[in-house]
Protein backbone atom coordinates (compact mmCIF):
# COMPACT_ATOMS: atom_id res chain seq x y z
CA UNK A 1 0.00 0.00 0.00
CA UNK A 2 2.59 2.61 0.92
CA UNK A 3 4.92 1.52 -2.18
CA UNK A 4 1.94 2.38 -4.27
CA UNK A 5 1.39 5.66 -2.63
CA UNK A 6 5.49 6.03 -3.21
CA UNK A 7 4.99 5.35 -6.81
CA UNK A 8 2.04 7.00 -7.85
CA UNK A 9 3.46 10.66 -5.90
CA UNK A 10 6.89 9.79 -8.13
CA UNK A 11 4.97 9.38 -11.01
CA UNK A 12 2.62 12.86 -10.40
CA UNK A 13 5.95 14.17 -9.85
CA UNK A 14 7.72 13.15 -13.34
CA UNK A 15 4.49 13.76 -15.23
CA UNK A 16 4.38 17.81 -13.60
CA UNK A 17 8.11 18.33 -14.38
CA UNK A 18 7.39 17.00 -18.26
CA UNK A 19 3.95 19.05 -18.16
CA UNK A 20 5.76 22.08 -16.76
CA UNK A 21 8.78 21.90 -19.19
CA UNK A 22 6.94 22.28 -22.16
CA UNK A 23 4.80 25.29 -20.80
CA UNK A 24 8.43 26.86 -19.82
CA UNK A 25 9.60 26.59 -23.41
CA UNK A 26 6.36 25.55 -25.90
CA UNK A 27 8.90 25.31 -28.65
CA UNK A 28 10.94 22.22 -26.86
CA UNK A 29 9.26 19.37 -29.32
CA UNK A 30 9.82 21.82 -32.42
CA UNK A 31 12.98 21.52 -31.21
CA UNK A 32 13.57 17.67 -30.35
CA UNK A 33 12.12 17.11 -34.32
CA UNK A 34 14.45 19.54 -35.81
CA UNK A 35 17.16 17.91 -34.24
CA UNK A 36 16.30 14.57 -35.55
CA UNK A 37 15.41 15.45 -38.65
CA UNK A 38 17.52 18.02 -39.90
CA UNK A 39 20.57 17.28 -38.11
CA UNK A 40 20.98 13.44 -36.91
CA UNK A 41 18.79 12.61 -39.36
CA UNK A 42 21.81 14.10 -41.98
CA UNK A 43 24.68 12.84 -40.16
CA UNK A 44 25.69 15.04 -37.63
CA UNK A 45 26.34 12.71 -34.78
CA UNK A 46 28.70 14.86 -32.23
CA UNK A 47 26.70 14.44 -28.77
CA UNK A 48 28.22 17.18 -27.74
CA UNK A 49 26.19 20.05 -30.83
CA UNK A 50 23.29 17.89 -30.29
CA UNK A 51 23.27 18.80 -26.59
CA UNK A 52 23.83 21.93 -27.51
CA UNK A 53 21.48 22.79 -29.68
CA UNK A 54 18.74 20.65 -27.44
CA UNK A 55 19.52 23.61 -25.34
CA UNK A 56 19.81 26.90 -26.97
CA UNK A 57 16.59 28.32 -27.57
CA UNK A 58 16.59 29.35 -31.34
CA UNK A 59 13.33 31.21 -31.39
CA UNK A 60 14.81 33.21 -29.27
CA UNK A 61 17.40 34.99 -32.26
CA UNK A 62 14.42 35.45 -34.47
CA UNK A 63 11.91 38.24 -34.63
CA UNK A 64 8.81 37.60 -32.71
CA UNK A 65 6.60 37.19 -35.80
CA UNK A 66 9.19 34.68 -37.39
CA UNK A 67 9.13 32.83 -33.93
CA UNK A 68 6.86 30.09 -35.22
CA UNK A 69 9.51 29.67 -38.38
CA UNK A 70 12.56 28.99 -36.10
CA UNK A 71 13.38 25.64 -35.96
CA UNK A 72 11.87 24.90 -40.01
CA UNK A 73 14.87 23.61 -42.43
CA UNK A 74 15.56 27.33 -43.52
CA UNK A 75 17.84 30.51 -43.06
CA UNK A 76 15.11 33.46 -41.55
CA UNK A 77 15.72 37.41 -41.94
CA UNK A 78 16.56 38.74 -38.87
CA UNK A 79 16.66 42.71 -39.69
CA UNK A 80 19.54 44.74 -41.59
CA UNK A 81 19.22 42.29 -44.73
CA UNK A 82 20.79 39.94 -43.05
CA UNK A 83 19.90 36.12 -42.34
CA UNK A 84 19.74 33.43 -39.18
CA UNK A 85 21.99 30.31 -40.60
CA UNK A 86 19.60 27.18 -41.43
CA UNK A 87 19.99 24.98 -38.46
CA UNK A 88 22.23 22.34 -40.33
CA UNK A 89 24.48 24.53 -41.93
CA UNK A 90 25.33 26.03 -38.35
CA UNK A 91 26.05 22.48 -37.22
CA UNK A 92 28.05 21.65 -40.17
CA UNK A 93 30.01 24.33 -39.50
CA UNK A 94 30.30 23.59 -35.36
CA UNK A 95 30.68 19.91 -36.35
CA UNK A 96 33.72 20.27 -38.80
CA UNK A 97 35.67 22.79 -36.68
CA UNK A 98 36.24 19.62 -34.20
CA UNK A 99 35.91 21.95 -31.33
CA UNK A 100 37.12 21.06 -27.87
CA UNK A 101 35.85 22.45 -24.64
CA UNK A 102 39.46 23.83 -23.64
CA UNK A 103 39.20 25.91 -27.09
CA UNK A 104 38.92 29.84 -28.43
CA UNK A 105 37.25 30.24 -31.03
CA UNK A 106 36.78 33.51 -33.30
CA UNK A 107 33.52 33.76 -34.98
CA UNK A 108 32.68 36.26 -38.01
CA UNK A 109 29.45 37.60 -38.72
CA UNK A 110 27.21 37.49 -35.72
CA UNK A 111 23.97 38.15 -36.96
CA UNK A 112 21.44 36.80 -34.75
CA UNK A 113 23.94 35.47 -32.01
CA UNK A 114 22.62 32.16 -32.50
CA UNK A 115 25.78 29.92 -34.00
CA UNK A 116 27.53 32.46 -31.15
CA UNK A 117 25.44 30.64 -28.54
CA UNK A 118 26.10 27.06 -29.83
CA UNK A 119 29.47 27.58 -29.90
CA UNK A 120 29.94 28.86 -25.96
CA UNK A 121 27.65 25.63 -25.17
CA UNK A 122 30.70 23.64 -26.82
CA UNK A 123 34.19 25.82 -25.93
CA UNK A 124 36.13 27.98 -23.17
CA UNK A 125 35.57 31.23 -24.70
CA UNK A 126 34.17 32.57 -28.32
CA UNK A 127 35.29 36.11 -29.46
CA UNK A 128 32.71 37.15 -32.10
CA UNK A 129 32.70 40.13 -34.52
CA UNK A 130 29.72 42.04 -36.27
CA UNK A 131 30.18 44.83 -38.97
CA UNK A 132 26.72 46.17 -38.12
CA UNK A 133 26.07 47.83 -34.86
CA UNK A 134 22.49 47.09 -33.87
CA UNK A 135 23.08 43.09 -34.41
CA UNK A 136 26.09 43.09 -32.58
CA UNK A 137 24.39 45.55 -29.55
CA UNK A 138 20.80 43.11 -29.71
CA UNK A 139 22.88 39.98 -30.09
CA UNK A 140 25.30 40.51 -26.67
CA UNK A 141 22.44 41.64 -24.75
CA UNK A 142 20.02 38.67 -25.54
CA UNK A 143 23.30 36.54 -24.96
CA UNK A 144 23.76 37.88 -21.37
CA UNK A 145 19.75 37.75 -20.82
CA UNK A 146 20.36 33.85 -21.73
CA UNK A 147 23.64 33.69 -18.67
CA UNK A 148 26.41 33.31 -21.13
CA UNK A 149 29.79 34.41 -19.94
CA UNK A 150 32.39 33.24 -22.28
CA UNK A 151 31.30 35.15 -25.01
CA UNK A 152 32.92 38.56 -25.90
CA UNK A 153 31.54 40.62 -29.03
CA UNK A 154 32.72 43.34 -30.95
CA UNK A 155 31.69 45.71 -33.36
CA UNK A 156 34.09 45.78 -36.31
CA UNK A 157 35.50 44.85 -39.90
CA UNK A 158 35.89 41.00 -39.57
CA UNK A 159 38.46 40.63 -42.16
CA UNK A 160 40.92 42.22 -39.49
CA UNK A 161 40.24 39.71 -36.84
CA UNK A 162 41.29 39.85 -33.32
CA UNK A 163 44.82 39.47 -33.16
CA UNK A 164 45.04 40.76 -29.45
CA UNK A 165 42.95 37.54 -28.64
CA UNK A 166 44.45 34.80 -30.71
CA UNK A 167 45.89 32.42 -32.17
CA UNK A 168 42.38 30.85 -32.04
CA UNK A 169 41.70 26.96 -32.05
CA UNK A 170 39.20 27.42 -35.06
CA UNK A 171 37.57 30.62 -36.78
CA UNK A 172 34.16 30.23 -37.96
CA UNK A 173 33.19 32.77 -40.72
CA UNK A 174 29.50 33.13 -41.44
CA UNK A 175 29.24 35.55 -44.25
CA UNK A 176 31.53 35.07 -47.42
CA UNK A 177 34.27 36.39 -48.74
CA UNK A 178 35.66 36.33 -52.74
CA UNK A 179 38.77 34.89 -51.38
CA UNK A 180 40.21 32.92 -48.25
CA UNK A 181 40.41 35.73 -45.71
CA UNK A 182 44.74 35.29 -45.13
CA UNK A 183 44.95 38.05 -42.29
CA UNK A 184 42.33 35.78 -40.59
CA UNK A 185 43.46 32.33 -41.52
CA UNK A 186 46.95 34.03 -39.76
CA UNK A 187 45.54 34.17 -36.96
CA UNK A 188 44.71 30.26 -36.52
CA UNK A 189 47.06 28.08 -34.47
CA UNK A 190 48.87 25.15 -35.71
CA UNK A 191 46.72 22.64 -36.32
CA UNK A 192 44.01 25.32 -35.94
CA UNK A 193 40.85 25.23 -38.25
CA UNK A 194 39.16 27.57 -39.92
CA UNK A 195 35.86 26.98 -41.57
CA UNK A 196 34.82 29.50 -44.36
CA UNK A 197 32.35 30.00 -47.01
CA UNK A 198 34.22 31.23 -50.57
CA UNK A 199 33.06 32.73 -53.43
CA UNK A 200 30.51 35.23 -54.76
CA UNK A 201 27.40 33.53 -57.08
CA UNK A 202 28.71 30.38 -56.78
CA UNK A 203 30.02 29.63 -52.98
CA UNK A 204 31.99 26.44 -51.42
CA UNK A 205 32.44 25.85 -47.84
CA UNK A 206 36.27 25.18 -46.92
CA UNK A 207 37.87 24.19 -44.35
CA UNK A 208 41.07 25.52 -44.28
CA UNK A 209 44.13 23.88 -41.55
CA UNK A 210 47.43 25.58 -40.86
CA UNK A 211 50.07 23.81 -40.86
CA UNK A 212 53.80 23.99 -40.31
CA UNK A 213 54.49 24.48 -43.51
CA UNK A 214 51.26 26.57 -44.84
CA UNK A 215 47.36 25.80 -45.12
CA UNK A 216 45.17 23.42 -46.18
CA UNK A 217 42.27 24.00 -48.14
CA UNK A 218 39.52 21.43 -47.90
CA UNK A 219 36.35 21.84 -50.40
CA UNK A 220 33.52 20.86 -48.28
CA UNK A 221 30.21 22.01 -49.92
CA UNK A 222 28.19 24.04 -51.92
CA UNK A 223 26.69 26.89 -49.85
CA UNK A 224 24.87 30.38 -50.32
CA UNK A 225 25.61 33.10 -47.39
CA UNK A 226 25.05 36.70 -47.09
CA UNK A 227 28.38 38.50 -48.51
CA UNK A 228 31.44 39.27 -46.41
CA UNK A 229 31.51 42.68 -46.95
CA UNK A 230 34.44 45.26 -47.02
CA UNK A 231 34.09 48.41 -44.92
CA UNK A 232 33.63 50.42 -47.93
CA UNK A 233 30.78 48.62 -49.25
CA UNK A 234 29.08 48.59 -45.97
CA UNK A 235 28.86 52.21 -45.85
CA UNK A 236 27.23 52.39 -49.25
CA UNK A 237 24.13 49.77 -48.28
CA UNK A 238 24.81 47.60 -50.83
CA UNK A 239 21.81 45.14 -51.92
CA UNK A 240 22.24 41.42 -51.40
CA UNK A 241 20.98 39.45 -54.47
CA UNK A 242 17.44 37.91 -53.58
CA UNK A 243 17.64 33.80 -53.35
CA UNK A 244 16.21 31.63 -56.08
CA UNK A 245 14.21 28.19 -54.32
CA UNK A 246 16.81 26.13 -55.58
CA UNK A 247 19.86 28.18 -53.78
CA UNK A 248 18.22 27.52 -50.80
CA UNK A 249 19.90 24.74 -49.59
CA UNK A 250 22.99 24.76 -47.32
CA UNK A 251 21.99 28.33 -46.43
CA UNK A 252 23.64 30.16 -43.89
N1 LIG B 1 25.93 33.25 -37.60
C1 LIG B 1 24.92 34.23 -37.87
C2 LIG B 1 24.91 34.52 -39.35
C3 LIG B 1 24.61 35.92 -39.61
S1 LIG B 1 24.61 36.36 -41.31
C4 LIG B 1 23.56 33.73 -37.41
O1 LIG B 1 23.32 32.53 -37.51
O2 LIG B 1 22.74 34.54 -37.00
C5 LIG B 1 26.24 37.01 -41.48
C6 LIG B 1 26.59 38.19 -40.63
O3 LIG B 1 27.89 38.62 -41.02
C7 LIG B 1 25.68 39.41 -40.79
O4 LIG B 1 25.18 39.79 -39.54
C8 LIG B 1 26.60 40.49 -41.38
O5 LIG B 1 26.31 41.80 -40.93
C9 LIG B 1 27.96 40.02 -40.89
N2 LIG B 1 29.08 40.52 -41.68
C10 LIG B 1 29.16 40.71 -43.02
N3 LIG B 1 30.38 41.18 -43.36
C11 LIG B 1 31.09 41.30 -42.20
C12 LIG B 1 32.40 41.74 -41.90
N4 LIG B 1 33.25 42.17 -42.83
N5 LIG B 1 32.80 41.72 -40.60
C13 LIG B 1 31.96 41.29 -39.62
N6 LIG B 1 30.71 40.87 -39.85
C14 LIG B 1 30.27 40.87 -41.13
Amino acid sequence: MKISIIVTIILIFCFSVMFLSHVKDPFMLKREKMIAEQLVGRGINDENILQAFAKVPRHLFVPPPDRVFAYNDSPLPIGYEQTISQPFIVAYMTQVAKLDKYDKVLEVGTGSGYQTAILAEMVNAVYSIEILEPLAKDAEKLLKILGYKNIFIKVGNGYEGWPVKGPFDAIIVTAAPDEVPMKLAEQLRIGGKMVVPVGTKDQMLLLVTKTPDGFINKKLLPVRFVPMVEEKEEEQKSEPEPKSKDEQENDG
